[in-house]
């Protein structure tokens, strides 16, 4: 059974991990902290943060930003849940943007609808791996005068910090991430007030405790060797005379912190060996680890494309796109699952992310398209140890698929 995802992450950097787990102490948190963030922000404009997450970082935004309550956040209508908690936790208006199915970009008509007088931030995701034209977003975010953040969790390449003309661009190092440290986060702030306020509040923080992040380490560790081809078959095994349901199982072990908790556990500082470690994988990192698995995504479409024309991508328009993730739509998503797992391919549905609600008030702010392309949603497994025969035997498997109507996409635009 091939799984749905592989940790970007090599068993020496686990190791690298442990041992200065060992070896760094929390005195020299400081000195790698700022090393990170002048590497980071080289010499563009504004200053870098280094947090333990990007929702630690949104957190730690929102609380420098102290903005009147009520105020409204303009988000991209399909994000991660903690994001949109978050917003609540502040006492903010989430209101969602609807997103365009062919490119995940906002959609014109629902930015216009999204975005007026009481709009005092506007935070748009790059999502799947794709990157979104931010032009018209910057353009609305100067007719209203709000912030605009880039979350670039999704979209991390060697050498892109996020647009120069963002306010905020953050990119994440979670677990499931590119280049990925098991936790950690950059910022870059265009404004070195605003910067200098976040560092500031950050610095009131307790830092993380860095025994649990050894056991996190640990826990990849095995994690890690789960997720290799044998080691996967292994674990359904076990899942199934155990009675436990794997999916769940799985969604748990990568899910990052419980609700009732949140705010609290962001509000940490990160421990000195997870910024050895992130330095290590951003310093270290290669366009060619990256390249491997955009072509790999790039290949699977191209053969969707051949073997079965019916299914629809998301997201398959934007350009660049890093293929972060290779999702498709289907009408019936846990039939598709149960064929993909025949197949030997464990697929995923869009579990880990959700639909932003529009406000109570306004009901007609309600984004349909990424509504109903989210209730389709499946991730198929791809990455680099994927040969052709493995992506064209899924293409295969995925024949008697159907996606839901084109209408989905042929909507998109009207008003
Ligand atoms: C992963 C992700 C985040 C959160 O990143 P953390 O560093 O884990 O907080 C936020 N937004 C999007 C779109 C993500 O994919």
């Amino acid at each position: 059974m091939w799984s749905r995802k592989r940790f970007d992450i090599d068993y020496s950097d686990l190791i690298y991990g442990l041992g200065a787990a060992l070896t760094v102490g929390n005195s020299q948190g400081q000195g790698l902290q700022k090393e990170l963030e002048d590497w980071w922000i080289s010499d563009l404009t504004g200053e870098a943060v280094a947090c333990l997450s990007v929702r630690s970082g949104w957190d730690l935004l929102l609380q420098g930003l102290q903005l009147p309550p009520g105020s409204e956040v303009a988000m991209s209508a399909l994000t991660i849940p903690d994001m949109v908690s978050i917003v609540r936790h502040h006492g903010l208006v989430p209101v969602p943007i609807d997103l365009d199915p062919r490119t995940m970009a906002p959609d014109p008509a629902s930015l216009d609808r999204a975005i007026g007088p009481r709009t005092r931030v506007i935070i748009i995701a790059h999502l799947f791996g794709g990157r979104v034209d931010l032009e018209p977003i910057l353009a609305a975010r100067d007719r209203v005068g709000a912030i605009l953040v880039e979350d670039c969790a999704q979209a991390f390449t060697p050498g892109f910090r996020g647009h120069p003309d963002a306010d905020v661009s953050c990119f994440s190092f979670g677990s499931i991430k590119f280049a990925t440290a098991l936790g950690g986060a950059l910022l870059r702030v265009r404004d070195p007030q605003l910067a200098d306020c976040l560092r500031q509040i950050q610095s009131t923080y307790p830092v993380q405790d860095s025994g649990n992040y050894t056991l996190r380490l640990l826990k990849y560790l095995g994690l890690k060797t789960l997720s290799s081809r044998a080691g996967f078959t292994a674990l359904i095994w076990g899942c199934r005379q155990l009675g436990i349901d794997y999916d769940r199982l799985l969604n748990q072990s990568v899910k990052g912190f419980p609700k009732d908790e949140l705010i609290w556990r962001l509000r940490h500082q990160p421990c000195a060996p997870l910024l050895a470690l992130l330095r290590r994988r951003l310093q270290g990192y290669s366009e060619k680890r990256l390249a491997e698995q955009t072509h790999r995504g790039q290949r699977l479409i191209q053969l969707l494309g051949e073997y079965c024309p019916q299914i629809r991508v998301p997201g398959v328009a934007a350009m660049p796109n890093l293929h972060w993730v290779v999702p498709i739509l289907a009408e019936d998503p846990e039939i598709a699952i149960a064929t993909l797992a025949n197949a030997g391919f464990d697929s995923t549905q869009g579990n880990s992310m959700t639909v932003v609600e529009s406000p109570e008030t306004d009901p007609e702010w309600e984004p349909r398209n990424t509504r109903e392309m989210f209730e389709h949603l499946l991730y198929l497994p791809c990455y680099p140890a994927m040969d052709d025969t493995t992506l064209v035997s899924m293409a295969q498997g995925l024949r008697p698929i159907s996606s839901p109507s084109v209408s989905l996409f042929l909507r998109m635009g009207s008003p």
